[in-house]
C-alpha cells in the first residue's frame, strides 16, 4: 500500500503548568494512505517534531509503498539516515517515532489485525500495571499492585529524605510487603544522596530508584549501580535509538532499561533496544509502558510485566487525546479488540 500523506499535528493542550510541555509535549501523526486507511501515532518533542515531519518526512515518504513491518523498518532506516545532520536523537527522533507508530497503526488496520498481532499474537493477557504520582493511597483504592513516587531534591537534604521517607513508610503500609515500590528523581539528585537514601530506605525494600543522575553521566551511573545495591538503578526515558543503549550497555550503566516507545524511535526501534537488551541480559520496562502505545509491545510478551501508568496523563479525561485507550482495571490492563492500536484520536483536540 502507497502513503498517499502524512501530517504532524500538535493537539490544544491545555497546560496549566509552564514546562517544557507547554510547546514541546506530544504530537500526533496522521498517514492516509491509497485506499483511505488512516494511520495514526504519538511522538514527542512538540512544535518542533511537527516541523520536522511536515517539512522533511513527509516529502520523503509521500507515494513510498509498505506491506510488512520489515517494510516499515526500511522506511524507519531511510528516514534516520535523511536526517543524521540534525538528528540522531532527540526532537528529529521524537518525530520519527510518531511516524513510526502511525505506519504501525496503518498497517495493523490494512491488514485488520492489532498491533499486538503484528508482533506474534497476545502472550499476556493481562499486563500488571504500576501507578505513577503522589497518591498512594488512591492507587492502593483502585487496586494497584504497584507504585512509584517522583522524589525530587529541591531543598536541603534532611527535608528531601524526610519526605522520601514518610513516602515510603505510607506506600509500604498500604500497598503491604510484596509490592513493587519505586521512586523516580527525574534527574535530579547527587550519587551521595541516592547512596544515602538507599541506606535509610533500606527497610521499605524499595525496587528501583528511576533517572537518578543525568542521563550524560553515564559512567556516573555505572559507579553509582554498586554504591545502591540492592537497590536497581534504571532509566532511558531520556535515550534516543539503539545505538544510546549500547554505550549504556558497554558501561553496565543501568540494572533495567525504560525507553519511552513515543520518544526512542516508535516500536520499530523498541523492538531493536529489545533485541540488545535481550543480549545482554538487562530487563526492558518502557516508560509509560501502560499508554497503549507500550501496551501492545508488552502484552505481545515483551519487557518485563509491568506497564508504567502515569496517572495523570489518565485522569484527564476531557481532554482526553485517544479515545478507546485501555484504562487499568484492578491494576492491570489488557489490550482492547480494534485493529491497529485500537485508539481513535478526539478530533477536538487537533
Ligand atoms: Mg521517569
Amino acid at each position: 500500500m502507497r502513503i498517499r500523506d502524512i501530517q504532524a499535528i500538535y493537539p490544544r493542550y491545555n497546560h496549566p503548568a509552564n514546562t517544557w510541555r507547554t510547546h514541546f509535549w506530544q504530537i500526533v501523526v496522521r498517514v492516509e494512505m491509497d485506499g483511505g486507511i488512516v494511520g495514526w501515532g504519538y511522538g514527542g518533542g512538540g512544535v518542533g517534531s511537527v516541523e520536522v515531519v511536515n517539512r522533511h518526512f513527509r516529502e520523503l515518504l509521500v507515494g513510498r509503498e509498505f506491506s510488512s513491518i520489515e517494510e516499515i523498518a526500511q522506511l524507519w532506516d531511510m528516514l534516520y539516515r535523511a536526517c543524521l545532520p540534525y538528528g540522531r536523537g532527540g526532537i528529529a527522533i521524537m518525530a520519527l517515532s510518531g511516524v513510526d507508530l502511525a505506519l504501525w497503526d496503518a498497517l495493523g488496520k490494512a491488514e485488520n489485525q492489532r498491533v499486538c498481532d503484528l508482533l506474534g499474537g497476545v502472550r499476556r493477557a493481562k499486563v500488571c500495571g504500576y501507578a505513577t504520582g503522589q497518591d498512594a493511597a488512591r492507587y492502593c483504592d483502585m487496586g494497584f499492585v504497584a507504585h512509584k513516587s517522583t522524589q525530587l531534591r529541591t531543598g536541603e537534604q534532611a527535608e528531601d529524605m524526610e519526605k522520601l521517607l514518610s513516602w515510603a513508610e505510607t506506600a509500604r503500609s498500604l500497598f503491604g510487603a510484596e509490592a513493587r515500590l519505586m521512586v523516580d528523581a527525574y534527574m535530579s539528585w547527587e550519587a551521595d544522596y541516592a547512596e544515602a537514601v538507599a541506606r535509610a530506605a533500606a527497610p521499605y525494600n524499595l525496587f528501583w530508584i528511576e533517572d537518578v543522575l543525568q542521563p550524560d553521566d553515564i559512567e556516573g551511573a555505572a559507579a553509582l549501580r554498586a554504591r545502591v545495591q540492592p537497590l536497581k538503578l534504571v532509566g532511558g526515558e531520556h535515550e534516543f535509538t539503539v545505538h544510546a543503549f549500547r554505550h549504556i550497555a558497554r558501561a553496565a550503566a543501568l540494572d533495567i532499561w525504560q525507553p519511552d516507545i513515543t520518544w526512542c524511535g516508535g516500536l520499530t526501534e523498541t523492538l531493536r533496544i529489545a533485541q540488545l537488551a535481550k543480549e545482554k541480559g538487562v530487563p526492558l520496562c518502557p516508560h509509560r509502558g501502560g499508554e497503549v502505545w507500550g501496551l501492545h509491545f508488552l502484552a505481545a510478551g515483551y519487557g518485563e510485566d509491568l506497564a508504567e501508568c502515569h496517572m495523570g496523563n489518565f485522569a484527564v479525561k476531557q481532554h482526553a487525546l485517544w479515545l478507546g485507550e485501555p484504562q487499568p482495571i484492578d491494576g492491570h490492563l489488557a489490550v482492547g479488540e480494534g485493529a491497529g492500536f485500537g485508539v481513535a484520536v478526539n478530533e477536538a483536540m487537533l
